[in-house]
């Protein structure tokens, strides 16, 4: 990216250098961030169905109570972003950044919690309970770091908008709304993701794209096959070619991301043992790595089609699309926002991390495609310890990541930099 667009925060990065006044957690503070992530795990907001509209009041009141101005966006019946924005002294003078982190949590699913999903529990130093990690510990870090923002705002400018959405382990049905509400505010933004980036900065991650394959047959007495039409077995070598297509896939590779990958991982078809199958069904998972199109996946299923009606031209199937499409991103390392990120970890942390790449999908990708806002992802815990039973997050990475975020705020919100 150019300097002139770096100029457009104000940010002169040997400024954001020498901007150190130290920042501490009190006990009160440690005190309220567990209590706000205790009381959002203790609501169940599993997804699906979503249902993260007590959440979102949560948020709302809690920031509200703060001074921040919030409001519920409601989407769906049960489901709701809360959007809280937090104006500094100046509020037209500084860029705006935004906090991005989701309610909902993937289901607890049929494993034997040994601490109960719901029951948030503290044991040697880790806070159990769905959602601990991903992502509600990163939310409950975000809120403390504007509790901190707002508890000595000293000059800070521009202003801070704490976005908690729904939907996200669903497509980012959440942020995507949201975005859509701020198509009128085209001040310079810069965003940060809170997911458990294990406190690492993270500038890229693949794209996702599902699709459901489906065959119609014609059921038959399996005595005589030849009256019938089996639905399973071009389904099977939809299997093998998916197996194939990712081997070859391996030739590509991205510095940051790796190769782009597809697997199959849903199949479905057939009603008895002794009856020709009428119907089968396979869902794939495309993982894409930047400079693979839009459109590539139902151009490699499409090239299999064609193949299969090659061989026998009264071949028919049907091709659906799961979920929305995530697109493969990746910012520049030299974002204002991804600088004063690894400024802010090496403050905390001492150590001084590289921009990474991230191996899941995020709510960063629309963030930067449909909001053109540089985004990164940051927070506490690491992917490993999500979607599993006893899921967890450690209390010292919640504190960190609670004053690394508040870092973030002091230098990109900070006193205003000199300009040229
Ligand atoms: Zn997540």
């Amino acid at each position: 990216m150019s300097a002139n667009e770096r100029d457009q925060f104000g940010i002169d990065p040997k400024i954001i250098r020498t901007q150190r006044e130290k920042i501490a957690l009190t006990e009160e503070n440690k005190e309220a961030l567990l209590r706000d992530l205790f009381d959002l795990i203790a609501i169940d907001t599993s997804n699906p169905p979503g249902k993260e509209l007590q959440a979102a009041e949560l948020v709302r009141s809690k920031m509200a109570s703060l001074g921040a101005n919030c409001i519920l966006q409601k989407f769906a019946p049960q489901r709701a972003n809360a959007i809280c924005h937090i104006p500094f002294s100046q509020p037209e003078d500084g860029p705006c950044l935004i906090f991005n982190s989701h309610l909902d949590v993937v289901p607890s699913g049929e494993g034997a919690w040994t601490y109960p999903p719901f029951k948030p529990t503290i044991i040697g130093g880790r806070v159990y309970g769905r959602g601990a990690c991903d992502a509600k510990g990163s939310l409950a870090a975000m809120m403390a770091a504007v509790r901190l923002a707002l508890q000595a705002p000293q000059n800070l400018q521009g202003e801070l908008i704490l976005t908690a959405v729904a939907a996200e382990e669903t497509g980012g049905l959440g942020t995507q709304f949201w975005l859509k509400s701020r198509r009128e505010d085209l001040r310079p933004s810069m965003a940060i993701v809170g997911e458990p980036s294990g406190l690492k900065p993270v500038i890229a991650h693949k794209g996702v794209s599902r699709r459901k394959l489906s065959v119609r047959g014609r059921s038959a007495h399996s005595s005589d096959p030849s009256q019938g039409r089996n639905a399973i077995y071009p389904v099977a070598r939809l299997a093998i070619f998916i197996e194939e297509l990712n081997e070859k896939l391996a030739r590509r590779t991205h510095p940051l991301l790796g190769l782009p990958l597809v697997s199959a991982n849903v199949i479905r078809g057939g009603v008895k043992d002794n009856v020709i199958p009428d119907y089968c069904e396979l869902h794939m998972d495309r993982r894409r790595i930047p400079g693979e199109t839009r459109d590539q996946f139902d151009r490699e299923l499409n090239e299999w089609v064609e193949n299969m009606v090659a061989m026998d031209p009264s071949f028919r199937c049907q091709i659906e699309v799961i979920g929305d499409d995530k697109e493969p991103v990746v910012i520049s390392p030299e974002e204002p926002i991804v600088r004063a990120a690894v400024e802010a970890i090496h403050e905390v942390t001492g150590q001084r991390e590289t921009p990474q790449g991230f191996v899941a999908a995020t709510d960063m990708s629309f963030l930067v495609h449909q909001g053109n806002i540089p985004s990164i992802i940051l927070g506490p815990g690491n992917l490993a310890q999500t979607h599993i039973v006893d899921e967890f997050v450690e209390i010292s990475h919640l504190e960190q990541a609670t004053l690394i975020y508040a870092y973030l705020i002091t230098r990109l919100l900070g006193p205003k930099r000199l300009s040229g």
